[in-house]
Parts: structure tokens; sequence; C-alpha cells
């Protein structure tokens, strides 16, 4: 059976490691709707606009073309026809991402783009309201949390050999800064579910989670 299974949480709590390895173990495929919201915060500082003008947004969607694609080894993501995928993460994409993510003409242009995506079952979605707004009528939601600490280091690692400039610290600011942004915005706050199995990967290894995962939606 084929299901559309979310994984909502905060910035660094696993969510694209877990999903990726959730996707492999079940032959499904996911998308990381972060990434869509990244590539809006590019695509606005390529083309010089001042996102908090909403008409500038909706001008700017208007001339782009976003396109998300599933390849075995995890989606990529286009920007008129050019991949940007890498390009995408850096810590200065990442805050101006979580800017223009509380901008309800933003959230509007992604909500269509999203549901298209998940017209195929066997896929995941992770992000932070896909159980919530994009899909709520989700077959499996998870809501994944790790302490700021954890979280912190897992993405310093991540990010630690492409910039050389980055400390901990800094990591752990911008974090923090952008969950606060994310969690209280008036629009798709970040909050899990009410029907989420919420999982704590501090103490847990990606393999585990994944195991914790199956067995819930094997139940
Ligand atoms: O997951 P990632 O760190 O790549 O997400 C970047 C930003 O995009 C988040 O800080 C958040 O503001 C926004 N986002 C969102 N809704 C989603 C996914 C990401 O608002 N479903």
């Amino acid at each position: 059976r084929s299901l559309l299974i979310t994984i909502d949480g905060p910035a660094g709590a696993g969510k694209t490691t877990v999903s990726r390895a959730l996707a492999k173990r079940l032959s499904y495929t996911y998308v990381d709707t972060g990434a869509l919201y990244r590539g809006i915060a590019l695509a606005a500082r390529d083309a010089g606009i001042d996102p908090d003008e909403e008409t500038n947004l909706e001008n700017l969607f208007k001339t782009i073309a976003l396109t998300c694609t599933k390849t075995p080894a995890g989606p990529r993501l286009s920007l008129n026809g050019v991949d940007i995928s890498d390009k995408i993460r850096t810590p200065e994409i990442a805050m101006a991402a979580s800017h223009i993510s509380a901008k309800p003409v933003v959230r509007r242009y992604l909500l269509t783009l999203q549901r298209r995506l998940g017209k195929d079952k066997g896929v995941i979605f992770e992000g932070r309201d896909m159980g919530t707004v994009v899909f709520p009528d989700a077959d499996v939601k998870f809501f994944l949390v790790a302490d700021l600490k954890t979280r912190a280091a897992r993405r310093f690692v991540e990010l630690g050999h492409k910039t050389e400039a980055l400390s901990l610290e800094r990591v752990k600011k911008e974090m923090k800064i952008r969950d606060e942004n994310d969690s209280t915005r008036s629009i798709a706050p970040l909050k899990a579910a009410q029907d989420a199995v919420v999982i704590d990967s501090t103490a847990l290894d990606v393999h585990e989670v994944v195991e914790l995962m199956i067995s819930h939606i094997r139940h």
C-alpha cells in the first residue's frame, strides 16, 4: 500500500536525512519543501527585489519556473532550468527563506505546487506545515524534534566544510532565530499536527528513528 507520509519539525532535527533513509527503505520518493522556500529566496535575491513588497513577489512568480524533480538520489530543484540544489544550502539563504516564508503570497504559490507533487502516493513530504496545512489528510504524520544543541551541532557538521567563517555559535544562534520566526508567524506556523507522532531524535541515530517510524507506519 502506497502512502503519503509527512515529516515536520524545526531546523536541524534530521528531517532530510531521515526522509532520505525512509524513502529508500520503503522505495518511496521524497520532497524537501524547505528547498522550495530557499529557491524562492534565491530567486528574489537574484532578481534584486524587496521581498517585503507583496506585488514584487507576485510579479516574480509570473516570471520564474521552479521545478522539483524526484530522482533516485533524492529531489533536485531547478530555477528557470538551472539546478540550484546545492546553491541554496547557505546560512544566508536559510535566513532569507525563513523571512520570505511568512508571506501569504509565497505560501499560496507553494501550496499549489506542493499539492500537485502530492498527487502520486508513495511519497514523503518534509517541511514545517506538511501535516497541518498542505496535507491535513496525510496517511501518517511525524513531528521530529531534537534539542537545540544537538540540532546545531548536526547542521554545523553538514555546513562546516563548505564555509570557513562559520562557527557553531553562529549556526546555533541563527537556528534559534529561524525556529522563533517559523513558530510565531501568523500563517502556517511550525507546530505538530494533532494526529502527528512526535519523535525526539536527540539521543537516536538515523537508523533508530527510521525503525521507529516503520513501526508506526505498519501499525
Ligand atoms: O527546511 P529548511 O531549513 O530548508 O527550510 C528553510 C525555511 O523554509 C524554514 O526556516 C522555514 O521558514 C521555511 N519553510 C516553511 N515551510 C515548509 C518548509 C520550509 O515555512 N514547509
